[in-house]
């Protein structure tokens, strides 16, 4: 049983210039009374105006990165403190795109968790197998090994979301049947209820992967499914709108 609102979070990815603020406040307009709990995380340049724009909305903004250390000689990076500095609740970690691009693996994934914690961003970490582990059978132990690696024991008690997003899923219409995403989700819960026992219960496990107002209503009821990150369609409002509406 999924205890609380299903959090909806719409990963604007490298999309969005200030004129995609007025997205963002269609989303707010439409969103009103609604079940779900709702964040976007637009690219960071955004982070602050949207915090602004939203204000009063309910919607919650996050980031898609963070860098592990608060300060440092780290040429385009971005931390966590920053993140909270500019208003953010929540920050997206680990996401397959960052760990295929800048070979991001578990380790780092982790610390990034821990910077999150440090200044109160909630974190979504992300885990998913691609087609090819899937293939050879191996997709339940590759997913349940990046949760215990990437999750660090800091989490105890702590707010925040795992998003199971199989990589093969992202932005290419394709997505798991929905009791391929519950055998995982089931699988993620279990080893959550492992690393961290009864509070294991708490956080949402997302799923992401083709997310779109066809399909939202069936992945958004399934087992185990405590809410969805959302890529491309949550880059119209309208579109975003439906999926929020069917959670
Ligand atoms: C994502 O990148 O997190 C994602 C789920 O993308 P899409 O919805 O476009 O597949």
């Amino acid at each position: 049983m999924i205890p609380h609102a299903p959090l909806i979070a719409g990963n604007w990815k490298m999309h969005g210039l200030a004129a995609s603020l007025n997205e963002a406040l269609a989303v707010a307009h439409g969103a009103k009374g609604v079940h779900a709990r709702v964040a976007i995380c637009p690219p960071s340049l955004l982070i602050h105006r949207m915090v602004e724009a939203l204000a009063g909305s309910g919607i919650e903004v996050g980031g898609q990165d963070a860098h592990y250390d608060d300060t440092g000689a780290f040429t385009g990076d971005i931390s966590a403190e920053m993140l909270a500095d500019a208003g953010a609740k929540l920050v997206i970690l680990g996401h397959s795109e960052r760990r295929e691009a800048y070979r991001e693996r578990d380790e780092l994934v982790a610390r990034k968790v821990q910077a999150a914690l440090r200044h109160g961003l909630e974190p979504i970490i992300c885990v998913g197998e691609s087609l090819e582990q899937r293939r050879a059978g191996r997709a339940l132990a590759v997913v349940t090994g990046q949760v215990r690696g990437s999750l660090p024991s800091e989490l105890s008690g702590s707010r925040f979301a795992v998003a199971y997003e199989p990589v093969w899923a992202i932005g290419t219409g394709l997505t798991p049947t929905v009791a391929e995403i519950e055998e995982m989700h089931r699988a993620i819960r279990a080893t959550l209820n492992e690393m961290f026992g009864a509070t294991g219960e708490a956080p949402p496990i997302l799923y992401g992967g083709s997310v779109k107002p066809a399909n939202a209503a069936e992945i958004l009821h399934a087992a185990e499914v405590g809410g969805a990150l959302v890529g491309g369609a949550s880059l119209k409002a309208e579109d975003f709108l439906a999926i929020i509406r069917a959670a």
